[in-house]
């Protein structure tokens, strides 16, 4: 009885008699292949890793020691509390970002923990100045402008009536950054008016360092690499550009196990809902793997599961803990009860199953839950 269906990797573990409905696997040692290709890709411009999320629901307290040790100097989480967090297992002189910045009245957390802030807004602006005043020191400091995604950072405008009034003198500018809206098409027009607003805005703020693109940016070409790019999906094995194929190496896999199987006749209804009918007699299994498990219930008649190449389709509704899966492609006798059939692996990576969801590969990653059992490869 194996938990994983045949493939290719040898390091992949076995967890017979495991408790666990499915078997998350991360392959640590594939995040770092894929930081070096994307920093090998962009130099001499620095490669960072954006580890918000928990690193995208991988585990950051696994994830960003384990970049940070193959040479990984700049990290970005979203919130101050990742930061925090992060900092707890990261020390300096590792460098990390909190992009959301400080929300009102967190600026000393920002100095206490050792945190550059991204400066999004005048009042952000504002208040770390004051900040800065009250301790008599210049603080360092990431700065966004806006380029036309219209999410976060400083208008044209608004950075105009800052420099005139001189109001980032107290505070030490080591970054500018920008965000790119479309950088996963690479034929918007977009990107080049983005990267356009984005040289207008650097010759106001020369010699300092400059920032816009994460992991699909890097793919647009060096005139978007600037001084330092901010991948992360990409790290993670999502395809940065969905037009090819992908460059990046597969660094999850998800194993769910059968619970049980049954053979039912042509006409049997299958799950909540009775949203599926089987069209002949067929043999089903049922997995324990559901959208509690962060399994999106929009696979529901649409994803499969895999097994040694083999597509078993999902019948019927996602549940909360489970999915039934059509297995009368395999021979009978090929699964047991406590075997695995891959959700991801080598027949079906996050961006297949992405579609089959009706969304992105990121999406699918975020969603992975805390409920599975976690093997970390290369730990
Ligand atoms: C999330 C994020 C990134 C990383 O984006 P990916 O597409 O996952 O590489 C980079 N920069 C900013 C501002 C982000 O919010």
């Amino acid at each position: 009885m194996t938990l994983l269906s045949p493939l290719p990797a040898a390091s992949t573990p076995t967890a017979e008699h495991s408790p666990a409905g499915a078997v998350l696997t991360i392959d640590l040692n594939a995040i770092v292949q894929n930081w070096r290709a994307l920093a090998a890709r962009v130099v001499p411009t620095e490669c960072a890793a954006v580890v918000k999320a928990d690193a995208y629901g991988l585990g950051a307290q696994w994830v960003a020691p384990k970049l940070a040790a193959a040479g990984c100097h700049t990290f970005f989480v979203a919130h101050l509390d990742e930061g925090i967090a992060l900092r707890r297992i990261l020390p300096p002189p590792a460098r990390i970002i909190v992009l959301h910045g400080p929300m009102p009245g967190t600026d000393a957390d920002f100095t206490a923990h050792q945190l550059l802030p991204v400066l999004n807004s005048p009042e952000q602006v504002a208040a770390h100045a004051a900040h800065a005043r009250s301790l008599s020191r210049k603080l360092p400091l990431v700065l966004q402008t806006d380029t036309g995604m219209t999410r976060f950072g400083l208008t044209l405008g608004e950075l105009d009536q800052l420099l005139a009034r001189d109001a980032l003198a107290p505070l030490d500018v080591v970054l500018h950054m920008s965000h790119l809206a479309c950088a996963d098409t690479p034929s918007h027009g977009a990107n080049a008016a983005q990267r356009d607003a984005f040289n207008a805005v650097r010759a106001r703020l020369p010699g300092i360092p400059a920032s816009l693109s994460a992991s699909s940016g890097i793919f647009l070409g060096p005139d978007f690499h600037f001084d330092l790019v901010r991948p992360g999906a990409a790290l993670y094995g999502v395809a940065p550009r969905p037009q090819v194929p992908n460059p990046m190496k597969p660094v999850v896999r998800l194993s769910g196990r059968v619970i049980q199987m049954r053979e039912v006749a042509a006409g049997t209804a299958v799950g909540y809902g009775h949203t599926a009918t089987t069209s002949a007699a067929a043999r089903l299994a049922t997995v324990g793997v559901g959208y509690a498990d962060g399994f999106l219930r929009s696979l529901s008649n649409s994803g499969a599961a895999w097994y040694g190449g083999v597509r078993l389709p999902i019948l019927g509704r996602v549940s909360m803990d489970s999915i039934i899966i059509d297995i009368s492609a395999l021979a009978d006798g090929t699964l047991a009860p406590g075997d695995g059939v891959d959700l991801l692996g080598p027949d079906q990576d996050l961006d297949a199953l992405a579609r089959d969801a009706g969304t992105i590969g990121y999406e699918v990653l975020t969603s992975l839950g805390t409920r599975y059992e976690r093997h970390y490869l290369g730990a």
